[in-house]
């Protein structure tokens, strides 16, 4: 969906555009600082957008290239913590 596709690239935008940790602007991911409290499967991709936009609001997320991402540690439930329809991609 060319709309999510936008917004996803907005929501990079003013998180920076590159990874916190190294700088890296290949495979960011959007990482949540702390668990996230819905599950992503039960929300359409313009409902998870909506709880992206509004949680980078809060400051709930950064952006993590995909090594950096797995070096801060894989978490237990993938479904809950990982989102992969989410991976920013250039
Ligand atoms: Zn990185």
């Amino acid at each position: 969906m060319e709309r999510c596709r936008e917004k996803r690239a907005e929501l990079v935008a003013s998180l920076g555009g590159r990874c916190v940790k190294c700088g890296s602007r290949k495979n960011l991911e959007f990482h949540h600082k702390k668990t996230r409290t819905w599950i992503a499967s039960q929300l359409n991709r313009w409902s998870r957008l909506k709880k992206y936009s509004e949680e980078i609001e809060a400051g709930l997320i950064e952006l993590l290239c995909k090594k950096c991402n797995q070096r801060a540690g894989k978490p237990k439930d993938d479904e809950f913590t990982h989102d992969p329809d989410f991976v920013p991609d250039f």
